[in-house]
């Protein structure tokens, strides 16, 4: 078998860090209960680790224990969050959200959608001259999972909130990468998987009296938002994965951030007609999105077959057409096309990026070589 490919698409998802695994085992053979059977020890000792696992993941944000509601992950949390928009109600929200928040606004009537700036991000004044009395919820995300840009979440907020609306941000691309604090939020919706945490479970910030109207119903579990038996193993999980981002994540930011900048060096001294989508700083510490001109990325991405690489979003991916994000940010659909999304993650090296760049290089130029002939 030929080597496994070098993982470039940490945006996607990430490896589970084998102390996550470690730390989840034991409850799924030996501290199996259901946290809700409380008239027993097993159900018991379930409940109490699932609080520890709430303090744990409550304090690394900045928020009260009771104020994180266990999800399957930031769809459910996202959708949650925008069913709080009822009747006559407003939403203002942006083009360039992941679609678990702009599948769901389209079953809202009245919805504003911001549009971002070429490199991504969202004017406050925008917002303000957006917020009219009825508007119930501002949701913008903290990071996108495409161009990386990182949003003024605290400046944004502060403007929903001067409006009388609530504050949400699917901090899911930036959960566990930059310092967050939700006290600034309303709500807030991420997902363990994007962080060395384990798929399926997520969580919804909920800031102590806003009041959200559950989804599905049922036996009331999570102050009755999500009902359902509490995936305790993936809650114990995501606490550990947060637990190691807080002694690891600002090392982590500072590495990938050099990282990314050392291939974004290298492939423009390496390749002609590169360019950036997104900006240069302010964005994700290991996303770059580049686009080569002359270039197809759905057929780059199929030659450079020694990486794991996306030309965008996971959920949006497959489908056919420029990425939605890079068309809101005004760039050409020829330049859309071409272009690749890198997530760096842990495992990355700077060998990583020398054997990317030389891959690239060659490739490039055979691909460019067959659309002139
Ligand atoms: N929001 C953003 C910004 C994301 O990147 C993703 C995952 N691609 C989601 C929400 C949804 O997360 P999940 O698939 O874990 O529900």
């Amino acid at each position: 078998m030929p080597p496994a490919p070098v993982y470039f698409d940490h945006h996607a998802t990430t490896p589970c860090d084998a102390r996550v695994v470690e730390a989840m085992l034991p409850f799924f053979t030996e501290t199996f209960g259901n946290a809700a059977s409380l008239t027993h020890e097993h159900g018991r000792r379930a409940a109490s680790a699932l609080e520890d696992a709430r303090i744990a993941i409550a304090r690394f944000f900045g928020a009260l224990p009771n104020e994180i509601v266990f999800t399957a992950g930031a769809t459910e949390s996202n959708n949650i969050a925008l069913h709080l928009v009822q009747n006559d109600q407003h939403l203002i929200t942006s083009a360039i959200e992941h679609r678990s928040i702009l599948a769901p606004a389209k079953r809202i009537a009245d919805v504003t959608i911001l549009q971002p700036d070429r490199e991504g991000f969202i004017d406050p004044a925008a917002l303000r001259a957006a917020m009219r009395s009825n508007t119930r919820l501002v949701s913008i995300e903290a990071a996108n999972g495409e161009v990386g840009t990182l949003q003024n979440i605290r400046v944004l907020a502060e403007i929903a909130r001067e409006g009388g609306a609530l504050f949400h941000s699917d901090v899911t691309q930036a959960a566990g990468k930059i310092p967050l604090d939700f006290t600034q939020l309303d709500l807030a919706s991420f997902s363990a998987h994007k962080f060395y945490g384990p798929k399926g479970i997520g969580g919804l910030y909920v800031k102590r009296g806003v009041r959200v109207e559950p989804l599905i119903s049922g036996g009331g579990q999570e102050r009755n938002i999500r009902s359902g038996t509490v995936n305790v193993p993936g809650a114990i999980g995501m606490a550990k994965a947060l637990q190691l981002r807080s002694s690891e994540m600002a090392d982590e930011a500072q590495r990938l951030t050099a990282l990314r900048n050392e291939l974004w060096d290298r492939l423009t001294s390496a390749i002609d007609g590169v360019s950036i989508n997104g900006p240069r700083a302010l964005r994700l510490p290991g996303n770059l999105n580049v686009s080569f001109e002359r270039i197809e990325a759905d057929s780059l991405i199929v030659a450079m077959r020694r990486f794991s690489l996306s030309s965008g979003s996971a959920c949006s991916s497959g489908q056919r057409g420029p990425s939605a994000v890079l068309t809101a940010l005004g760039v050409d659909e020829p330049t859309a096309l071409g272009s690749i999304r890198i997530g760096l993650g842990k495992s990355n090296t700077s060998e990583h990026v020398a054997m990317f760049v030389d891959d690239a290089k060659r490739m490039v130029a055979k691909l460019r070589e067959i659309s002139a002939a």
